[in-house]
């Protein structure tokens, strides 16, 4: 993310002038962790040292107090650094938002200051054998015994696993069925490395986040203090929840400075590659492709500030992190598949950065909620938003001889609600939208009447094969449409005519 935004505060701006220039003057050195593939400690020292990770903790608590933008500002610019970013982010994202939302005063204590020094790395940890997308599905459990919790289970897909000593986890607290319906069922929890039955299981060899360990760990009877509990028993699903939309723009945001690298690399290369005895730049595809790739990026920055400042404001803005987060990640693929074809052979090669963002944005794709699952909240959360369900009615309008949208009351409006009235307002229907049901709210608003009235009208037309009704699962209706009998009985054909006024009466029959 390489624009500042007019809205930022002095010290967003003045974070981004710092990081840009830490991160130009130690890009040599986190290639060289990358090519050896080691991960980057002495790195990852000196970013806690300049006070990076605790750009989102409040100053109380030793932080630089920058909130989500802020996070945003230095996670783009880490990401730069290869594996430095991804440790950043997942630290940070490891009790950050939940602490300061859930967390008491005296954990707050403990363990902010931790966040914020950096000293220690923290991991997130959600996924397990059973829950990958269905994250409430966790197996892990969590049992209390006097003042302590006993926790069994396994957790897995963990970035940063054996290199954290902070691990944020989500387990089971209860087996009561009517509880898991209300996602009551979960508790979280803080894990310190060290404690026994704590233990890694695995590290997995990942297409990307090449110098990044990401595994397996495994709680044997690990005990842990009520002290380490974030949240009341129970509301584990409210911790993760508000954790996650800053996890998804976080772990977004860590793309675009990697993308604007890869610009200044396109410029760059395509300046100097001579085929056909011109520059490459000079291919119309090639500038269209490159015009593609910063539009793409320019969307991305803008969108995932607006996310980040909705945030800062005190908002759940969970449709806006779930597009930040697909956006993001399906642009920077596609960014760099676009890439690697201006760059040709090269762009294949590990010389060239191009490779990578691909392998990675492939992994953003499916890490903290795949984009099915971003698809998934975006539609639910927006069909039930009032701005996307405003009434649509269309009413025929005699004058331009057609229906149009409408605000006008219903040509049936104070009728008797009678069956063949409510009859007549589900035929005329048909002449407006042929293929449509109605809902039972659309025939009251036509005709009036109460909606038990009307109920009861719907299926004696029903009984007579005049309408059809489309019942939802629990068996109320749902839907009314006039069947072929009941359009028959309403009208005569005429009045379901419509032509053109060019077509030819001697054409109609
Ligand atoms: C590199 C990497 C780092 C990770 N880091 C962490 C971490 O630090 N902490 C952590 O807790 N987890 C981490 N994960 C796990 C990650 O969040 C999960 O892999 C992800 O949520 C998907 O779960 P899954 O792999 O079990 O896939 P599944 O949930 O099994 O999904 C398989 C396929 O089914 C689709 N699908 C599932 N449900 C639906 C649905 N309802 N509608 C439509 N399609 C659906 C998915 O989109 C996907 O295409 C990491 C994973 C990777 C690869």
């Amino acid at each position: 993310m390489s624009e500042e935004f007019f809205w930022w505060t002095d010290s967003q701006k003045a974070i981004y002038k710092d990081v840009r220039q830490f991160v130009e003057e130690n890009l040599e050195e986190a290639e060289e962790y990358f090519w050896n593939t080691k991960f980057p400690w002495p790195l990852v020292k000196k970013v806690a040292k300049k006070g990076y990770f605790g750009v989102g903790v409040p100053k109380e608590y030793g932080g630089l107090e920058l909130g989500a933008t802020g996070s945003c500002i230095v996670a783009a610019q880490l990401g730069r650094l290869y594996a430095v970013g991804h440790v950043f982010t997942v630290s940070m994202l490891a009790g950050l938002e939940q602490l300061l939302r859930f967390g008491t005063d005296e954990q707050k204590k403990v363990w902010l200051p931790k966040i914020a020094e950096g000293e220690e790395l923290g991991a997130l940890c959600i996924t397990e054998p059973f829950a990958g997308s269905d994250a409430a599905n966790v197996f892990t459990s969590a049992i209390k015994e006097g003042d302590e919790w006993v926790l069994n289970g396994k957790k897995r897909f963990i970035t940063g696993a054996g290199v954290s000593d902070r691990y944020f986890i989500y387990a089971k607290t209860s087996d009561d069925k009517a509880l898991r319906k209300q996602y009551g069922h979960i508790t979280a929890f803080m894990v310190e490395k060290g404690r026994p039955g704590f233990s890694l299981e695995k590290i997995n060899p990942l297409i990307g986040f090449d110098n990044v360990p990401n595994g397996y760990i495994d709680f044997d009877h690990v005990r842990i203090p009520d002290f380490n509990r974030i949240g009341a028993v129970g509301n584990g699903w409210n911790v993760m929840m508000a954790g996650l939309n800053f996890e998804r723009l976080i772990g977004a945001a860590v793309f675009s400075g990697l993308v604007e690298d890869v610009i200044n690399l396109l410029f760059h290369f395509t300046k100097r590659r001579v085929q056909f005895r011109r520059t490459i730049n000079q291919f119309p595809g090639i500038q269209e492709k490159i015009a593609e790739i910063i539009a793409k990026a320019k969307v991305c920055t803008l969108y995932s500030y607006h996310c980040a400042k909705l945030i800062d404001d005190g908002g759940e803005p969970m449709v806006e992190a779930s597009i930040a987060k697909m956006i993001n990640t399906e642009y920077a693929r596609d960014i760099a598949l676009k890439a690697i074809q201006i760059l040709g052979g090269d762009g294949l090669t590990k010389f060239l950065p191009a490779e990578r963002i691909l392998r990675e944005a492939k992994i953003g794709e499916i890490v903290a909620g795949t984009t099915e699952v971003q698809k998934m909240i975006i539609y639910r959360f927006c069909a039930m938003l009032p701005s996307y369900n405003k009434p649509m009615r269309m009413r025929w309008n005699d004058e331009v001889n057609a229906p149009i949208i409408s605000r006008k009351e219903s040509q049936f409006k104070g009728l008797d609600v009678t069956e063949e009235n409510v009859l007549k307002v589900i035929s005329h229907d048909y002449k407006i939208n042929p293929g449509l049901y109605m809902t039972p709210d659309d025939v009251r608003e036509d005709i009036g009447g109460s909606r038990s009235e009307l109920r009861k009208i719907f299926e004696q037309l029903e009984e007579q094969k005049l309408i059809v009704i489309h019942r939802d699962r629990s068996g109320k209706t749902a839907l009314v449409k006039a069947t072929y009998e009941g359009l028959q009985k309403s009208f005569p054909k005429e009045y379901y005519q419509w032509f053109p006024a060019w077509y030819e009466n001697a054409d109609k029959f």
